[in-house]
């Protein structure tokens, strides 16, 4: 195994040890008797729908476990905002402001954050770069300018592109773990966490959850985790992945492609049909290669199934813009990750491993077609 790859298995074990949901020690153990299955949904955190679902034993009792998430999760979105500023904490638009000229101090949570998608970018894996900030916030302003008025929508000029992409190098992010902070060395330089912010707080969250109510599923948008399995008889949850293009390809399985059968799992989704605008006739998504500096179009959507949260909503983006052949050798070296392409001419591909859980695609080792 590459010295790198052993690495970031070290990295993830680190990760995952922080949770106490899969660390060693007692779990909850709970019976069926007098527990109820109740939902919450939110729309306003993390600009999605993030729904929670649990089993409690009483409508108090659930309540009082949504409200401590759901404030946690209020509170991460805070945190990792790239696009507001925020009178109460240096969140990161605060950074992006500020870290040019000093270093600036900054939540545990954020420092936590892009100190390990530093890592993993020193370890290799730049498919995912948290720094492209600035190419990704000139993506963000064509796409909000062009869903606002489609008739004038336009691609950012390749010129923009390729300057902001002379300033998105992680090691122009220094990071000071002593005094928690951030400091940019490169005053051009901006943060986005978007493709890992989901993830990490779902994981954020976990423990608090593993705690209080461990029979849960809890979805962020494309990021489900699914907690220890529901009390009504089940054996695990099922989680759908979304058919990518149900116009097209409604001959398989309409919405729904698979369902995914998981339990102490997360299943996460990077689609190019969540966030995108159109360009004479043209959908542009919101997963930009950092090579080209455009939309990837290697995949339609990529799933990955792992224990952790952060690290799933990492490789799903990083997948993205692999090829597939790429993606799967990449997810062969890195121990319990599971995944599953749909390509754009429609034919499916998935690591072995995706059997364990997978409903309707069975596919032989190395993928097949639905
Ligand atoms: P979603 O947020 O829809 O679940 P992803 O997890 O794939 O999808 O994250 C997409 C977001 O990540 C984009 O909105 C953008 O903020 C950011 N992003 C896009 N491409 C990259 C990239 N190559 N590296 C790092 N961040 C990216
Ligand atoms: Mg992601």
């Amino acid at each position: 195994m590459k010295p790198y790859f052993r690495r970031i298995i070290c990295l993830l074990c680190a990760l995952l040890a922080l949770s106490p949901a899969f660390g060693a020690g007692a779990q909850p153990c709970l019976s069926e008797e007098g527990m109820e299955k109740f939902t919450f949904r939110e729309l306003s955190i993390f600009d999605t729908e993030i729904t929670l679902i649990g089993f409690a034993p009483s409508r108090e009792a659930f309540d009082s476990v949504c409200e401590e998430v759901f404030d946690a999760l209020r509170y991460l979105d805070r945190v990792f905002d790239a696009y507001h500023g925020d009178a109460e904490i240096n969140n990161l638009y605060e950074v992006n402001r500020l870290a040019a000229e000093a270093p600036v101090e900054v939540p545990e949570e954020l420092f936590r954050l892009i100190a390990w998608c530093k890592e993993m970018w020193e370890n290799g894996l730049r498919s995912t770069n948290i720094a492209m900030g600035a190419v990704l916030s000139i993506w963000h302003e064509y796409r909000e300018n062009g869903t606002k008025e489609p008739d004038s929508a336009s691609l950012p000029p390749m010129e923009a592109l390729q300057e902001a992409a002379a300033h998105v190098s992680l090691d122009d992010v220094i990071l000071d773990p002593e005094k928690q902070t951030v400091f940019f060395s490169d005053p051009a330089l901006l943060l986005d966490v978007g493709a890992v912010a989901k993830g990490w707080a779902a994981d954020a969250v976990l423990p608090l959850l593993m705690e209080r109510m461990p029979s849960f599923l809890l979805s962020l948008g494309g990021n489900v985790y699914a907690g220890e399995p529901p009390l009504d008889g089940r054996s695990a949850w099922a989680v759908g992945v979304q058919n990518p293009r149900p116009g097209e390809w409604a001959d398989r399985g309409g919405a729904i492609l698979d369902i995914m059968d998981v339990t102490g799992l997360t299943v996460v989704t990077s689609g190019d049909y969540w966030r995108y605008y159109t360009v004479d006739g043209v959908k542009y998504h919101h997963i930009i290669d950092p090579d080209t500096l455009m939309p990837s179009r290697q995949a339609v959507s990529v799933t990955v199934i792992c224990k952790s949260s952060a690290l799933a909503d990492f490789l799903s983006t990083t997948l993205f813009v692999l090829s597939w052949e790429e993606g799967l050798r990449l997810t062969e070296r890195i121990e319990g990750v599971e995944a599953l392409w749909v390509l754009p001419d429609g034919t499916v591909h998935s690591t072995p491993g995706i059997d364990a859980y997978s409903r309707y695609l069975k596919p032989a080792s190395g993928g097949n077609a639905p």
